[in-house]
C-alpha cells in the first residue's frame, strides 16, 4: 500500500486512476493543477507521484524540475504521446519511469510497485537478520548459524522476498508473481520446488521447520524462532 498523489487535469482520467488506485488498498490524494500540486507534495511528501504532463497552469516537466530541485520524492510521468526525445528528457530531468495515455488501473499500480521497489532496494536495509539467518542484501550473500550458504539467484531473490515480510503469510500466487514475474498457474511446481531448495540449505526440516513454515492451502511464511510470537 502507498501514498500515491496525483497531478491531472482531466477529471475524469483523475477520478478513475483514484478510484483503481483505491480499490487496490492505495492512499489517494490529488490536484488538477501543478502549483497546487507542488505546494502539497512540498509540504507532505507521498511515496509516489504521478504527473501529467499537459496541466492548465504550468508544464509537467517544469512541476517535475521544480520538484527535483529539492524532492527525491518517486515521479511517473504519464504522458499522451509516445514521444522518445520527449520521455528521454524527462528521465533526464529525474522522473523514475512514464506512462503512455491512455493506461489501465492495473498497468499504472505494476509501475508503482515497481518504483518503490527500486527505491526501497537503493535506500533499504543493506542486512537483515532472522535468527540464525544473516541476509547480505547488496552482497547477495547469506549466513545460517555463521555458516556461508550458497543460494542460487532465485533461492536468494525467494528469502528476500519472504524476509521482507517476516511472520507473514506468503501464497504461492504472490510469489510467482512477485519473484518470477509469472502468472499463476494451477499445476505450477515452481515455487515448491523452490521453497523445498531454499528449506533444505537453511537446514530446515519439512515437518520440523524453523524457519519456512508451510500454512497448508494458503502459502509460505518465513518465521524468527527466536522471537516467540512468531
Ligand atoms: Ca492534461
Amino acid at each position: 500500500m502507498a501514498d500515491v498523489y496525483i497531478v491531472e487535469d482531466d477529471p475524469g482520467i483523475r477520478q478513475s486512476v483514484a478510484r483503481a488506485l483505491q480499490d487496490r488498498g492505495h492512499v489517494v490524494r490529488s490536484a488538477s493543477k501543478g502549483m497546487e500540486a507542488l505546494a502539497a507534495l512540498m509540504a507532505d511528501p507521498p511515496d509516489v507521484v504521478v504527473l501529467d504532463l499537459g496541466l492548465p497552469d504550468v508544464d509537467g516537466a517544469d512541476v517535475l524540475r521544480m520538484l527535483r530541485a529539492t524532492s527525491q520524492v518517486p515521479v511517473i510521468v504519464a504522458t499522451a504521446r509516445d514521444d522518445d526525445a520527449q520521455i528521454v528528457a524527462l528521465l533526464d530531468a529525474g522522473a523514475d519511469d512514464y506512462l503512455v495515455k491512455p493506461y489501465s488501473g492495473a498497468e499504472i499500480e505494476a509501475r508503482i510497485r515497481a518504483v518503490l521497489r527500486r527505491v526501497q532496494a537503493e535506500t533499504g536495509p543493506r542486512r537483515i537478520v532472522i535468527g540464525g539467518i544473516d541476509i547480505d542484501i547488496g552482497g547477495h550473500a547469506v549466513t545460517v548459524d555463521g555458516e556461508v550458504v550458497e543460494l542460487t539467484r532465485k533461492e536468494f531473490e525467494l528469502l528476500l522476498y519472504l524476509a521482507g515480510r517476516t511472520g507473514e503469510v506468503v501464497s504461492k500466487r504472490e510469489l510467482l508473481a512477485e519473484v518470477w514475474r509469472q502468472p499463476y498457474g494451477g499445476a505450477d511446481k515452481t515455487v515448491d520446488v523452490h521453497l523445498s531448495w531454499l528449506r533444505r540449505k537453511l537446514g530446515d526440516r519439512a515437518d520440523e521447520p524453523r524457519y519456512l513454515v508451510t500454512v497448508r492451502g494458503v502459502g509460505v511464511k518465513l518465521v524468527d524462532p527466536t522471537c516467540a510470537e512468531s
